[in-house]
């Protein structure tokens, strides 16, 4: 009996979603052949509070995914108080799913070699697998030794063996590189410029119907 296709979740800040992340979801979702999640996260653990609301996080990225149907929101760390842990989200994930269904946790490569710093990370492999993605000036190579000894024997280059087992690969997926952050965007609107071109447009535009990020 074929495995029902996987899910895959991508967890971020997205204090702006902008066109860096929805391109690399969406080359995600066409390689992978699934729909991809786009999660934001209310309380970062490791991050200072964003600077948008999780109500205004979630309609720029609702206003960002419009006509389309591979991404879609999925607001339940926005729902649940305290921090953002993956692992509790996973959990939650993987008790919706139930034991047999392909879980994908999809990062960036600057997410993914700090993953040693997340709370109870050595758990993440046993619910879902991984998928690196690769990011501008960040290496996937050279992981410190904790990551690289968690990750050894894991990995692989072939889609199918994440189709084919509910979690514990991990695997690298090419992404159209675009050197583009929040963090880029953020201090462009408190310099006073417009970061114009680097996000949907109408994000942009509820960014300056609000006056975010000033
Ligand atoms: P900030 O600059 O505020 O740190 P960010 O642009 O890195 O934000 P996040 O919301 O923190 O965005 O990122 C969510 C996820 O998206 C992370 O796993 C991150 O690695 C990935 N990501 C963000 N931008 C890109 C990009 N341009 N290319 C590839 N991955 C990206």
């Amino acid at each position: 009996m074929e495995r029902p296709a996987p899910v895959a979740v991508f967890g971020g800040t997205f204090d702006p979603i902008h066109f860096g992340h929805l391109r690399v979801a969406w080359e995600v979702s066409e390689q992978l052949d699934c729909e991809v999640r786009l999660m934001p996260s209310a309380q970062p653990p490791h991050r200072s509070a964003p600077g948008g609301s999780a109500a205004d996080r979630a309609a720029m990225i609702e206003m960002a995914l419009a006509g389309q149907g591979r991404l879609r929101l999925d607001r339940r760390e926005l729902e649940r108080t305290g921090p953002s842990y993956s692992v509790d989200t996973l959990l939650e994930l993987r008790e919706e799913l139930g034991p047999d269904r392909p879980l994908i946790f999809v990062l960036g490569a600057d997410a993914f070699r700090a993953l040693p710093a997340w709370h109870r990370w050595q758990e993440l492999t046993g619910l879902a697998h991984l998928v690196a993605m690769t990011r501008p000036r960040q290496r996937l190579d050279k992981l410190e030794p904790d990551l690289h000894n968690a990750m050894a024997g894991r990995w692989t280059g072939l889609v199918e063996r994440l189709r084919g087992e509910p979690a514990g690969r991990v695997m690298v997926i090419r992404v159209t590189p675009l050197a583009i952050s929040s963090s880029l965007i953020r201090a462009s609107l408190a310099e006073g410029r417009l970061p114009r071109y680097l996000l949907p447009q109408p994000v942009l535009d509820h960014i300056q119907a609000r006056g975010l990020y000033r």
